[in-house]
């Protein structure tokens, strides 16, 4: 099944982020991109970002095709996860929980490096967050219109077995290897 959950994703990765990527390519037009921002969205001071088990999915097929690491890859992803206590339970009332964790995402390489994922494997939030004016160094003046979730990539999801907790990135990268090793 994850073999299949595999292929599906590297078939369909670009495609899924298709329309993200052009509102993306529109508002570059304009100037509203990220080039001189040192990234504070992808650090533990406004990350708390949450990927579902498909979005991690495709990272993982990602880092697979590319020849990473991968034991080195899930050492790294448990002491960014420990550290930063995403291997945690959040608090709660035993229903439901409350709040998200903050935390420095694991592919942010710091002020010019960015991001090291590329555009077809990044998270969705990720490419849908930009900034609303030209020019910002450090943030502040950025949103997302939401992501909604489709109901032929749930369907996806489900037919693949995959779950559907969303995870913080580390974790939700981490179970990804993990279940793609095991495979
Ligand atoms: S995946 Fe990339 S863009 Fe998203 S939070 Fe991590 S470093 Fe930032
Ligand atoms: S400009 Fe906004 S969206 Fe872009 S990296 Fe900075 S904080 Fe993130």
């Amino acid at each position: 099944m994850m073999k299949e959950a595999l292929r599906q994703s590297l078939a369909t990765a670009a495609a899924r982020r298709g329309e993200l990527l052009r509102v993306m390519d529109e508002l570059a037009t304009q100037e509203h991109d990220c080039s001189r921002c040192s990234g504070v969205c992808c650090t533990f001071v406004a990350n708390s970002m949450l990927i579902t088990p498909l979005e991690a999915l495709d990272i993982a097929a990602h880092l697979l095709a590319a020849g990473a690491d991968i034991q080195a890859l899930l050492q790294r992803l448990g002491e960014s996860a420990a550290a930063q206590g995403l291997d945690r339970p959040l608090p709660g009332d035993g229903r439901r929980t409350f709040g998200r964790r903050r935390y420095t995402c694991p592919f942010f390489g710091h002020g010019a490096l960015g991001c090291s994922l590329p555009r077809d494997a990044k998270p969705y939030g990720c490419l849908a967050f930009n900034p609303r004016r030209a020019g910002q160094t450090d943030g502040g003046d950025c949103g997302s219109p939401g992501v909604e979730t489709r109901a032929g990539e749930l369907e996806l999801t489900r037919s693949l077995g995959l779950g559907d907790e969303s995870a913080p990135i580390p974790v939700a990268v981490a179970r990804a290897l993990g279940a793609l090793l095991d495979a």
